[in-house]
């Protein structure tokens, strides 16, 4: 098939379906847009890893994998469904225009696009990671914490995550463990302050994490391997909580957008990025908190500025293309 036939225009591309992809998509059917919102899997994100969702206002429980499904629903409802495609690149024409190139679809063209893309927890590919995911091996204190009262769990890492989660998880855990493979934190000095002040946290130095064991009920105990001297020894614990970095998928954006040392997008109140027409919600932009919450508000001022930003391009205001200014959201919006 000749690339013109395999190319698909729209108003707007949203790509990734987590919660922020989908809300995005819901309010652009609500608004009747011509949007399509593509991700390489199911719909849900990140919610389709998170065993129980206790924090979504109005929502006093629900599993993830079944608030990603209303979520989809949702958005369908309004007239935007997911379609499974992997994006392995954004890039942007001389005019502006976005092309989202996908691996075995069509070339999407859309003069905007909304990246919600998320990113990655790094893992530590050790035995029983992946089968414990949600059973006891968490990636989200926040989202997580609360089903460890009174436990003893570990964290794993050195970095600021690792050592502001761990004082983080005190709240709940009785006594948190923190495993680092080296003899001293990357993190800021301050976090570690805090957490050397805190009597129920106990480092265990030069040492990594060889098997996370369970049961049916879940995690109950680490191996673990000191790499100064090889000592071995099991750990008891209920949970695990794993901070060894986020890789942000902002890796497919094919031209220069601003970003963090991280890779996180950099963006304007509007979600807009460095790029005009290219706005960003999630977990790979750039914020203090990643949360479902989050995610969804963002995405929705994301929606809003895009549809802004599309009809000053159709009223002729080729300002929006050249300057990083977000044209026509001025009107609140209720
Ligand atoms: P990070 O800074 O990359 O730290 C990752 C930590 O995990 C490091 O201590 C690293 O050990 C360890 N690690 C990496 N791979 C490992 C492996 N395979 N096995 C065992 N340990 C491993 O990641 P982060 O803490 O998630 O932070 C990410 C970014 O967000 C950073 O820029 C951070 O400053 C920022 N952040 C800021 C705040 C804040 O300002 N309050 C809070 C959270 C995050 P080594 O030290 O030995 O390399």
């Amino acid at each position: 098939m000749s690339e013109a036939a395999r190319t698909e225009e729209h108003e707007l591309i949203i790509v990734g379906a987590g919660p922020a992809g989908l809300c995005a998509g819901l309010y652009a059917g609500r608004s009747e847009m011509d949007a399509v919102m593509l991700d390489k899997g199911m719909p849900g994100g990140q919610l389709l890893l998170t065993e129980l969702v206790d924090d979504y206002p109005g929502v006093q429980e629900i599993g993830g994998i079944e608030l990603a499904q209303e979520m989809a629903e949702h958005s369908a409802r309004f007239g935007v469904e997911a379609v499974q495609h992997e994006v392995t690149s954004i890039q942007r024409e001389e005019d502006g225009t976005f092309r989202v190139i996908t691996d075995d679809g069509p070339v999407y063209r859309a003069p905007a696009v909304i990246l919600t893309a998320g990113g990655e927890h790094r893992t530590l590919d050790i035995p029983g990671e992946e089968e414990y995911r949600g059973h006891g091996v968490s990636y989200c204190a926040i989202c997580d914490g609360a089903f460890f009262k009174g436990e003893t769990i570990a964290v794993v890492g050195g970095g600021d995550s690792a050592v502001e989660e761990s004082v983080f998880l005190t709240r709940y855990a009785e006594k948190v463990y923190v495993i680092h493979r080296r003899d001293e934190f990357r993190a800021q000095q301050v976090l570690q302050d805090r957490l050397f002040a805190n009597d129920d946290i106990e480092v265990i130095w030069d040492t990594v994490v060889r098997e996370i064991h369970g049961d049916e009920e879940g995690v109950t105990h680490l191996d673990l391997e000191n790499v100064e001297t090889g000592d071995e020894r099991k750990l008891p614990v209920s949970g695990v909580f794993i901070f060894i970095g986020f890789v942000p998928n902002s890796g497919i954006l094919d031209f220069h957008v601003e970003h963090d040392a991280a890779g996180y997008v950099l963006t304007d109140e509007h979600m807009q990025s460095s790029v005009p027409g290219l706005f960003v919600a999630g977990d790979v932009r750039a914020q203090l908190v990643r949360q479902i919450t989050t995610a969804v508000g963002d995405a929705t001022t994301a929606l809003f500025a895009a549809e802004g930003y599309l009809d000053a391009l159709e009223d002729g205001d080729g300002a929006g293309m050249a300057s990083r200014e977000t044209p026509a959201v001025a009107a609140p919006r209720g």
